[in-house]
């Protein structure tokens, strides 16, 4: 696995709607598996294969409960990830980007959300997250449609200090 450098708002990958996957090969997996090592090493809680200059429509998410420490972090990844329903409560929440640097935005997203997509191997996959989890399967959908946070927002801010871990 290898570290990659995170790109940034200035490149035109984040701005693109990436590419579905059609090939579930050696070269996906390669990919997948740098996409972790890079949002780990970030340190981030998600990332999405275009903030590593790929435009393939690939996310991976690692989370725990927002709630409870002691519940050990999940892995995510999914392949064509889709949000295939919203739900209508929405809730404000500051968000961090790697890919914006320095910066946090207040946020309206949908409480829950179902996912859909595939897994590394090509099978069909389907999450139901809420909170926080919801919010990041949001932020990283919206990456591979070429949107960035600050699109969804006209609150930005630099923090006084670090804040929520970086999507
Ligand atoms: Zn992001």
């Amino acid at each position: 696995m290898t570290i990659k450098t995170i790109y940034t708002y200035t490149e035109d990958v984040l701005r693109q709607k990436a590419q579905p996957v059609e090939i579930f090969d050696k070269d996906l997996k390669t990919l997948i598996g740098d996409m972790i090592e890079t949002m780990r090493i970030a340190p981030g809680v998600g990332l999405a294969a275009p903030q590593i200059g790929v435009s393939k429509r690939v996310i991976v998410i690692e989370f725990g409960d927002e709630y409870d420490e002691d519940i050990p972090d999940q892995l995510f990844v999914l392949v064509n990830p889709e949000i295939i329903h919203k739900s209508d409560e929405t809730v404000a929440g500051i968000e961090g980007c790697l890919s914006v640097p320095g910066l946090v935005g207040e946020v309206e997203r949908a409480q829950a959300v179902t996912v859909t997509g595939q897994s590394p191997d090509g099978k069909n996959i389907k999450i139901r997250a809420q909170g926080w989890l919801a919010r990041i399967f949001q932020h990283e959908i919206d990456h591979v449609n070429g949107i960035l946070y600050t699109d969804r927002t006209d609150e930005i801010w630099k923090p006084d200090h670090e804040e929520e871990d970086s999507i």
